[in-house]
C-alpha cells in the first residue's frame, strides 16, 4: 500500500463561553485536520484539537514538508516513517511546537491508514486491552459570575450527559477557595463520583502542598501538574513524597527522554503525555510502555477522539477524557465513540482506524 496524498486544514470553531483555567483561556476550539489516500482506495482522516492557535502554519508544514516523506510510503512503516519525519523538527531557529504537531498529525493518520489496511480499529491493531473505561469531564472552568451552586449545577450537568466523573479546574483562585469548589463537586456529585484536578502548573510548591492537605480526605483521584514549570520535576518529585494524592504529569513533556526523568525522579504516579506536544502516538505509546514497566499508570490529556482508542488499548489506561460539547463540539461531531456512552462507560466501536468519521463540508 502506497500513500497517494496528504491533506492538512486548520480550523477553528468560536466557543460559546470563554473557558478559562488557572492562567489561560479558550475561546475558540482550534484544530488540524488531516486527510490521506491510499493506492487502495483507503482514506484515512484524523485530527488535533489543542493547537495553541498554530493551525495555519501546522497544516502548511504537513502540506509542504511532511506530506513529501509519506507520499509513495507504506503507512504500516509508521516507526520507520516516524524517524524520517523527525529531522523536519530539527530546526533550532523554528518554532517546534509547530513541527512537532505536524509530525504528530503525520503520525497519527498513518496509525489511522495502518488499521483501514488491517480492517481493524485502532483499539484492536494495539491490541484490545478493555472493554470499557469510564469516562471523566474536564470541567469546572473558572467564571466572573460563577458561584459554587453553579458549580454543583455543573457537576449534576455532567453526570445526566453521561460521565462518571469530572477533573476539575483549580490553581485559579486563593486556596481556601479551590478547596471549597472541590468540596463543592464532591458533595454535589456524591461518593462515588469520580473526582481528580488539575492546577495546569499555577502553584509554588507550598501553594500545592497546602492544597493537597486540604483536600486530602475528599478521595481524589489524581492531582494533574500542581507546580510552576520552572522546576517542575525536582517541585513535583517533592511533592509527590508529602502527599497521598496520586500525582499526574506529562502534558508539557515534549519527549520520551522527559518521560522517563519524571520516572526516574519518582515525580509522578499517572503519566499523560499529549501525543500533539510530542510528535504523536508513535512516541505516547513508548510512554505508555515505559509508564507500565515502572508500575504506574497513563493517560490522555483532552484528545477524546484518541483516548477513546488509547485508554482501552491500555490496561493501565485512566479514564477517557472529554469535554463538555459547549467546550469540545468536535469530539460529538465527528466521533460515534461520543454516542457509545452507557453508565458512565465508553465502549469500543465498530469502527475501523481511530473511528473518526469525515464531514466534507467542514473541511471547506
Ligand atoms: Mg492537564
Amino acid at each position: 500500500m502506497k500513500i497517494l496524498s496528504v491533506e492538512a486544514k486548520a480550523f477553528k470553531v468560536k466557543l460559546p463561553t470563554n473557558f478559562t483555567g488557572s492562567n489561560y483561556t479558550y475561546t475558540h476550539k482550534k484544530c488540524v485536520f488531516a486527510q490521506a489516500k491510499t493506492d487502495q482506495g483507503i482514506e484515512g482522516f484524523c485530527y488535533l484539537g489543542d493547537d495553541f492557535g498554530l493551525g495555519r502554519k501546522i497544516a502548511k508544514m504537513i502540506n509542504e514538508d511532511f506530506s513529501k516523506i509519506l507520499i509513495g510510503r507504506d503507512p504500516a512503516h509508521v516507526e520507520i516513517l516516524w524517524d524520517e519525519m523527525r529531522p523536519m523538527a530539527r530546526n533550532i531557529l523554528g518554532d517546534r511546537r509547530i513541527a512537532l504537531h505536524a509530525q504528530a498529525l503525520s503520525d497519527i493518520l498513518c496509525w489511522d491508514l495502518y488499521a483501514k489496511s488491517e480492517n481493524k480499529s485502532m483499539i484492536t491493531l494495539l491490541g484490545k486491552k478493555r472493554t470499557s473505561a469510564s469516562i471523566i469531564a474536564i470541567a469546572g472552568y473558572y467564571g466572573p459570575h460563577k458561584s459554587l451552586i453553579d458549580l454543583a449545577k455543573e457537576t449534576k450537568n455532567l453526570i445526566e450527559i453521561g460521565c462518571k466523573g469530572m477533573k476539575l479546574k483549580v490553581g485559579g483562585l486563593s486556596v481556601s477557595e479551590d478547596f471549597r469548589r472541590v468540596k463543592t463537586v464532591r458533595e454535589a456529585g456524591g461518593k462515588d463520583f469520580l473526582l481528580a484536578v488539575d492546577a495546569n502548573q499555577a502553584w509554588a510548591l507550598d501553594e500545592a502542598l497546602e492544597f493537597a492537605r486540604a483536600c486530602e480526605h475528599l478521595d481524589l483521584l489524581w492531582i494533574e501538574e500542581p507546580v510552576h514549570w520552572d522546576n517542575d520535576i525536582a517541585d513535583l518529585s517533592k511533592f509527590r513524597k508529602m502527599t497521598d494524592i496520586p500525582v499526574c504529569a506529562g502534558q508539557s513533556e515534549v519527549t520520551l527522554a522527559g518521560v522517563a526523568r519524571l520516572i526516574d525522579s519518582e515525580a509522578i504516579d499517572i503519566c499523560n503525555l499529549h501525543p500533539g506536544y510530542a510528535g504523536g502516538i508513535t512516541p505516547w505509546l513508548r510512554s505508555a510502555d515505559l509508564a507500565r514497566e515502572n508500575g504506574l499508570r497513563v493517560a490522555n490529556t483532552g484528545e477524546p477522539q484518541l483516548s477513546a482508542s488509547l485508554m482501552l488499548a491500555c490496561e493501565h489506561g485512566m479514564s477517557l477524557e472529554m469535554y463538555h460539547p459547549s467546550r469540545d463540539p468536535l469530539f460529538p461531531k465527528f466521533c460515534p465513540a461520543y454516542r457509545e456512552r452507557i453508565n458512565g462507560e465508553i465502549k469500543p466501536t465498530n469502527l475501523n482506524g481511530w473511528g473518526i468519521l469525515p464531514e466534507q463540508n467542514e473541511l471547506n
